[in-house]
C-alpha cells in the first residue's frame, strides 16, 4: 500500500532547478533510503513533503489525500514526523522537558494553571525515555547531553507526535562509528516494534545498505533509480555517478 507519493515535484530556487520532475512513492512499512551526493537535493525533497517549502510544481499526497501546499504542523498532525539534518532540541530544558513539551504540544493542551506543568503527559514522557534509551539522563539538560544523545532526544521529539511515516534527515551525520551503530539500531527497532514507515537520507553506505529494504537515488535533483538494495547497488547509472565507480571512459 503507497502511503506517500510525490508526482512530477519540481523546484525552482530562481532558476536553479534542486528537484526536478520527481515521481515517487513510499510503501507502508518500508525503510526507504533517499541517497545522492551532497547537493543532489535530498533536504529539498524532504521540505517539500513536509511542507517546509512549496513546490514549484507537482503534487504531494499522504495516504491517498493531496497535501500539497499544506502548512508544516497540519502536515504532522496527520502522521508525518521528521528531524532535522541539524539537532533541533531545546538545549536550555532538560531531556525530560523537552519530550514531555513535545506532548503537550500535540496534544494542543496549554500548561495549566491547575495542573502543575511536571504531572502533564508523565506516564507517555516515561514510555519515550524508555523506548529511546535516555532514562538515566532525563533530569539533564539537554543542550549538555553528548551529540548521539541528542540525537535520541530529537528522535523521542519526532515520535512524540505518534507518527506513521517518520522522516530522518541524515540521522547519523556527526557520530562516531559507535553512536552510528547504535542509532541505526535504535531506528530499525523502534520502525519495527511500532509499524512505522521510514523514509531516510543517508550518506554512510554502510548504514543505508544495513537497514534500507528500499533505496532511490537522486542525482541533481532527478531521480535516477529506485528499487531492492540490490538494483540498486547493480544499476550502472547509480554506480557511475554515485557510488564511486570510475567509468569507462576514463579507465
Ligand atoms: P542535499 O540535501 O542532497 O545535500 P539540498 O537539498 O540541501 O541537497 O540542496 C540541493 C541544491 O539546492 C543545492 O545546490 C543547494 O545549494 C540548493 N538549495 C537548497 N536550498 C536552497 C535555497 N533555499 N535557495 C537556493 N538554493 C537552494
Ligand atoms: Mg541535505
Amino acid at each position: 500500500m503507497v502511503v506517500l507519493e510525490t508526482n512530477g515535484l519540481v523546484k525552482d530556487f530562481g532558476g536553479f532547478i534542486a528537484i526536478n520532475d520527481v515521481t515517487f512513492s513510499l510503501e507502508k512499512g518500508q525503510k526507504h533510503a533517499i541517497i545522492g551526493p551532497n547537493g543532489a537535493g535530498k533536504t529539498t525533497f524532504f521540505n517539500l513533503i513536509t511542507g517546509h517549502l512549496k513546490p514549484s510544481q507537482g503534487t504531494v499526497e499522504f495516504e491517498g489525500r493531496e497535501i500539497t501546499g499544506m502548512p508544516p504542523h497540519q502536515i504532522v498532525r496527520l502522521g508525518l514526523a521528521r528531524s532535522f539534518q541539524r539537532i533541533n532540541i531545546f538545549p536550555r530544558m532538560t531531556v525530560y522537558e523537552n519530550i514531555q513539551t513535545a506532548l503537550i504540544a500535540k496534544d494542543h493542551k496549554h500548561f495549566s494553571l491547575f495542573t502543575p506543568a511536571a504531572t502533564q503527559n508523565r506516564k507517555e514522557t516515561r514510555d519515550l525515555l524508555d523506548l529511546v534509551g535516555l532514562n538515566k539522563e532525563m533530569a539533564e539538560i539537554a543542550g549538555e547531553l553528548s551529540y548521539g544523545k541528542q540525537k535520541q532526544l530529537e528522535l523521542a521529539i519526532s515520535l512524540a507526535e505518534n507518527p506513521s511515516i517518520l522522516l530522518l534527515d541524515e540521522p547519523t551525520a556527526g557520530m562516531s562509528p559507535q553512536e552510528t551503530s547504535d542509532a541505526i539500531q535504535l531506528v530499525d527497532e523502534i520502525a519495527s516494534s511500532r509499524g512505522l514507515t521510514l523514509l531516510f537520507t543517508e550518506h554512510d553506505m554502510s548504514v543505508v545498505f544495513g537497514i534500507a529494504d528500499r533505496i532511490s537515488v537522486l542525482h541533481h535533483g532527478e531521480l535516477i533509480a529506485s528499487g531492492l538494495p540490490d538494483e540498486v547497488r547493480n544499476n550502472k547509472e547509480v554506480r557511475r555517478v554515485y557510488l564511486g565507480e570510475a567509468d569507462d571512459a576514463a579507465a
